[in-house]
């Protein structure tokens, strides 16, 4: 499990609204009951009666996705931090909890104080993937929230969206209140702040007034303000406000010092098994690569580096309060941070002898990527190393901007081989704009060079490399917003044709693991990230129809959404097609145009018409602007180092030394 310590098993006191006197007899016949019943390291109860203003959080996964979620361990933290406020988090149910929840009458509830969600002020929910909205509907209909924001009454938490999908809430838009874009630490306490000062004067205007208020700081979406017109084609003609005082355009946040913000700082340590078990620190936030897919690159510029003291310091902390064994230096790209060497050789010598283990996530095909893994293997565990050159071939792989070489990725992965590396992962996509068959074929060829270089210079026919590809969805706010979908049945046929290639030589074959996705989740993302709010009633239909967890491949089911957008749709005029397959042109109004990441359209545009010219952007932080418009627009610049400051001298944590055959 990679945890040291386990929290106390002494029974907590039963909150007075509390529902576990109901749900503890339902939780034997469910699977991984533990789930459900909080009292982590790291978590808080705090007096109900005592807080002024309360937040539920939500992650809509299950419990092992959701618990290691940074974004809501950070607001989770810093909500809690504030003496009148109390926030609590809740996860999505198996569907086996929700048909007992709904026979026994038991509604959505935290797993901190097991309160019902519907009697806090505010709902948070953070969204990592667009395959998490019909989580969202169960969990509003389990907590006896009306499914549509139009039908809430001031009785009604407030729903509050944030997370990467926030920037296009358009699909969730009848059932969410608002949306937040952007990072979220500085934005929860200013609604915290709204929300508190309208309770205090008695609620006036009622919830309109207290969502007009949030409207009007200019970062909070409330979709109702804004009508949207349609032209006779279904295209969208334009969206605007219907109330006189709320802004045209809503603006995302940006936290520009992460010093100032070193969260998590106590972070939740899980009772049952989670897919992250470690200290992850964000060493920077943002990113100016340039790759033309990539939503969380473009949406979160400009790039704010974390000082190498500060990430010092949260990792002596993080490790000491939770007694992790792991920790992961996370960022988009991490090593490029411009103090990385440092930082990682510094945190090496400090854990040196511990049982301490250190990682971070690899996707930069270069040595130096090779060096620093090495560095924080000292302690001699060694995580997997993935390069990530996305695109098979050199000419896809200039259309969305990665500039890798293959002669790079054969001499870093065989530098890998001869540094004691016996597995490597290559992560590749399928389905780009402009791919042919053949760019997909060349990942075959590439695959056979790395194992027969590795081969040659390690003299073992002991190594492997696995190849994963993922399906490629068009992103809001990226200059493939425009783009067309492949079909699902040509991305199939593709990966077909590339595991023949790839074993067409049994010998080089039988080296090289082959992981991927079919092609039709990714077409249903490509409608949820690119729909308007039309798609809300696919969504909706879905989720009467039994859809839940769709992010989970043994609970999507494709033809539950092919079927309900064949229903929902041509009432609209449109269809799945229109929303996935069509190419978008220039000057068609798109769904999200009134929501503003920073990113000039103009500037998208051509970056879009680059990728189709084969033309490749640099980086900013080392060539000059480029005037993607984010600095200008938020009125920010990137922030990098070095800072001159080097780790603290740290001393080793109590209790991280454990005898050397101990070691994990
Ligand atoms: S405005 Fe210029 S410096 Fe700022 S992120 Fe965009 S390209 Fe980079």
């Amino acid at each position: 499990m990679g945890i040291m310590s386990v929290p106390s098993t002494t029974p907590r006191p039963v909150a007075a609204n509390s529902v576990w006197p109901r749900l503890e007899p339902l939780l034997p016949q469910v699977t991984k009951p533990i789930q459900y019943v909080g009292g982590e390291l790291g978590a808080v109860v705090k007096d109900w009666a005592a807080a002024t203003v309360r937040w539920a959080l939500m992650y809509p996964d299950a419990y092992e996705v959701g618990l290691p979620n940074q974004g809501v361990q950070i607001l989770y933290e810093v909500l809690n931090e504030l003496p009148d406020v109390l926030a609590e988090r809740t996860y999505a149910v198996w569907p086996d909890l929700e048909k007992l929840m709904r026979a026994h009458g038991v509604p959505q509830f935290t797993v901190d104080a097991h309160r019902p969600v519907r009697d806090f002020d505010l709902f948070g929910v953070s969204f990592a993937t667009e395959l998490g909205y019909t989580n969202l509907l169960t969990a509003i209909d389990l907590a006896g929230i009306p499914l549509l924001a139009a039908d809430r009454t001031d009785a009604d938490p407030v729903i509050v969206a944030g997370g990467h999908a926030a920037f296009n809430p358009e699909p969730i838009a009848d059932f969410i209140d608002a949306a937040v874009l952007g990072d979220g630490e500085e934005a929860v306490l200013e609604i915290t702040t709204i929300v508190r000062e309208w309770k205090a004067e008695g609620r006036p205007g009622g919830r309109d007034e207290l969502l007009l208020r949030l409207a009007r700081t200019e970062s909070v979406y409330v979709p109702r303000f804004y009508d949207v017109d349609y032209l006779p084609d279904g295209r969208i003609q334009r969206v605007v406000p219907n109330r006189a005082d709320v802004p045209f355009r809503v603006h995302k946040r940006t936290t520009m010092d992460l010093d100032a913000w070193p969260y998590p700082r106590k972070p939740l340590v899980p009772l049952a098994e989670t897919v992250h078990e470690r200290y992850a620190v964000e060493i920077f936030r943002g990113c100016t690569r340039g790759c033309r897919f990539c939503q969380a690159g473009m949406i979160t510029r400009p790039v704010r580096e974390r000082s190498i003291t500060t990430v010092g310091q949260m990792v002596q902390q993080g490790l000491e309060f939770s007694g992790f064994h792991e920790v992961g230096l996370l960022s988009l790209s991490s090593a490029d941070h411009s103090e990385i060497g440092d930082m990682c050789s510094g945190l090496a010598e400090q854990y040196q002898g511990t049982n301490v283990s250190l990682s971070l996530p690899s996707t930069r095909v270069d040595a130096f990527n090779i060096e620093l893994a090495q560095e924080l293997s000292r302690n001699g565990r060694r995580t997997g190393l993935t390069f990530a050159p996305e695109g098979g071939s050199e000419r896809i792989r200039r259309v969305i901007n990665k500039m890798v070489s293959k002669d790079d990725l054969i001499r870093t992965v065989v530098t890998a081989y001869t540094n004691g590396w016996r597995q490597v992962k290559l992560y590749f996509m399928c389905g780009l704009p402009t791919e042919t068959d053949a760019d997909v074929l060349e990942i075959a060829d590439m695959a056979h060079e790395v194992i027969k270089a590795g081969r040659a210079a390690t003299g073992s026919k002991d190594i492997r490399c696995t190849v994963s590809i993922g399906g490629f969805v068009p992103k809001p706010h990226t200059p493939f917003q425009w783009a067309a979908m492949e079909r699902p049945e040509v991305i199939d046929g593709r990966l077909k044709l590339l595991k023949q290639a790839i074993n067409a030589d049994r010998s080089l074959g039988r080296a090289i693991g082959f992981r991927y996705h079919d092609g039709e989740p990714s077409l249903i993302e490509g409608l949820l990230s690119r729909g308007d709010r039309r798609v809300g009633a696919v969504i909706r239909r879905v989720w009467e129809n039994g859809g839940r967890f769709d992010g989970w491949s043994e609970h999507f089911s494709y033809q539950r959404w092919v079927d309900a957008a064949a229903e929902t749709l041509p009432a609209f005029g449109v269809d799945l097609d229109w929303y996935t397959t069509r190419e978008r042109d220039e000057l068609e109004v798109l769904p999200w145009d009134h929501l503003d990441s920073g990113l000039d359209k103009d500037w998208l545009w051509q970056d879009w018409q680059d990728a189709l010219s084969e033309y490749e952007q640099d980086d900013c932080r080392w060539t000059p602007c480029f005037d993607c418009g984010v600095c200008p627009a938020m009125d920010t610049e990137i922030q990098i180092g070095p800072t001159g400051r080097k780790l603290l001298p740290l001393t080793p944590v109590n209790g991280l030394k454990l005898p050397t055959g101990a070691q994990q």
